[in-house]
């Protein structure tokens, strides 16, 4: 992917961020498919992330911010965007009282925010048990299952705007609904506050030990995917309407509609962001035709078909 060199210089030689260039998305998804993004900036510090925005606004570049990419679908052809990531320098966990009220770095990912709530015996974020990510990706997709999600727990976040200043957004103001959060265009989460309670490290332990096996039991664990393809839609399972239309199984390369679980594809090896999107087409079209329900996305479909 090609990138201004007045850019590229600028970018270059920021404080406080790394930056490789071209760099293939493939090893930064969890579907392990997709083509390069123009450059992953990582900013060790919110003043590199202010600058790095600042200098991708300026130029009017666009880019996106990648957590771990376990809900992203990149294109082959990888997009001219570049992609911004935290995982360096917003890890941090801090205690806000001793009640239970705790303040956790988005780039954090989420089995280490597990771990910590166990060693800590705080209750309430159980449900993350198996759902890999960022604490930012969850919450900006409001990840969750039955047992919760980030909406019930998370009571302010810290976003940096796309002019550079921040906003703490909390109560009313969190616009959480199913899978999403809505956020002002190109903010970033930097941080949440969550509200948990003390309890006991063993009760902690068995929620999470039954959540996870119940997770084993239904899902295609062992294979790359990106979770949930699609939203379920009202009183209904996207995975029931796809295995009723016949196409639990099906493959279109190495990209296969899981014989486990209806609603995920899974990569069996070397399938492209095509194959995949091929089966996400025709799981749409047969459910609307045979039941009349549109399919509606959970995953994000980032970039270009061919690599221009
Ligand atoms: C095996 C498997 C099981 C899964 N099970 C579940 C499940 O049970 N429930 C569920 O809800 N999801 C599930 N998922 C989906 C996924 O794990 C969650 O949506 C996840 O938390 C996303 O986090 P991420 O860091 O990978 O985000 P990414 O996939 O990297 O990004 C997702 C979106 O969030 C945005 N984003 C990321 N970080 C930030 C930030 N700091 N600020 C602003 N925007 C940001 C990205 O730009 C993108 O739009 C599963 C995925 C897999 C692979």
């Amino acid at each position: 992917m090609t990138m201004e060199a007045k850019l590229k210089k600028q970018l270059q030689h920021l404080d406080g961020v790394e930056v490789d260039w071209n760099v293939m998305l493939t090893g930064h998804t969890s579907l392990r498919v997709g083509g390069p993004v123009s450059c992953l900036l990582r900013p060790l510090n919110l003043a590199g992330l202010q600058t790095a925005v600042q200098v991708l606004n300026k130029n009017h570049h666009p880019y996106f911010i990648l957590g771990r990419g376990t809900n992203l679908l990149v294109r082959d052809g990888g997009s001219r965007a570049a992609a911004i990531s935290l995982e360096s320098g917003f890890s941090q966990i801090e205690h806000l009282d001793s009640a239970g009220r705790v303040k956790v770095g988005a780039g954090i990912r989420l089995n280490r925010l597990l771990r910590f709530c166990l060693k800590e015996a705080l209750s309430g974020l159980e449900f993350i048990a198996g759902i890999p990510g960022s604490v930012g990706g969850a919450l900006r997709m409001n990840a969750g299952t039955h047992a919760g999600e980030m909406a019930d727990v998370c009571e302010a976040v810290l976003l940096l705007l796309s002019d550079g200043g921040l906003s703490r957004l909390s109560g009313s103001q969190l616009r959480f609904s199913y899978r999403n959060l809505e956020l002002p265009p190109n903010s970033v989460v930097l941080e949440a506050e969550f509200s948990l309670t003390l309890s006991s490290r063993e009760h902690i332990r068995d929620k999470i030990r039954a959540l996870l096996n119940t997770r084993k039991d239904k899902q295609p664990w062992r294979l790359p995917s990106a979770g949930s393809v699609f939203k379920n839609p009202p009183g209904d399972f996207a995975g029931r309407l796809i295995e009723a239309a016949g196409l639990k199984g099906i493959r279109v390369g190495d990209a296969q509609i899981s014989t486990k679980h209806a609603n995920f594809i899974v990569n069996r090896g070397q399938a492209r962001a095509s194959d995949i999107l091929a089966l996400i087409q025709l799981a749409q079209e047969k459910v609307a035709h045979e039941f009349g329900v549109q399919l509606e996305l959970e995953i994000e479909v980032v970039g270009n078909n061919h690599n221009t």
